[in-house]
């Protein structure tokens, strides 16, 4: 199951990285050039729990993703817009 994210979830999740991590680069070609992917991504198997949702973090060189833990995201601070999603 994925859902998209708005805007300033996307906003929110960039900033919660380059807070934890000040020069995100990545795994496969040291890029730090990257995004926030659209979509937060939930597994299929449980549904109704958003319990191990991930959101995606996408290198704008070679595609590669790496995946966050959303709940980690949300509970930073109390995320209403992010929450409400899970
Ligand atoms: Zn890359």
């Amino acid at each position: 199951m994925a859902v998209k994210l708005n805007a300033e979830q996307e906003q929110v999740i960039a900033d919660w990285i380059h807070k934890k991590i000040e020069h995100l680069t990545c795994q496969h070609c040291q890029s730090t050039h990257w995004r926030v992917g659209e979509l937060l991504l939930s597994p299929d198997r449980d549904p109704g729990s958003h319990c191990g949702s991930m959101v995606q973090v996408i290198c704008q060189n070679c595609g590669g993703v790496s995946l966050f833990d959303a709940n980690r995201i949300a509970n930073w601070r109390s995320l209403d817009s992010l929450t409400d999603l899970m």
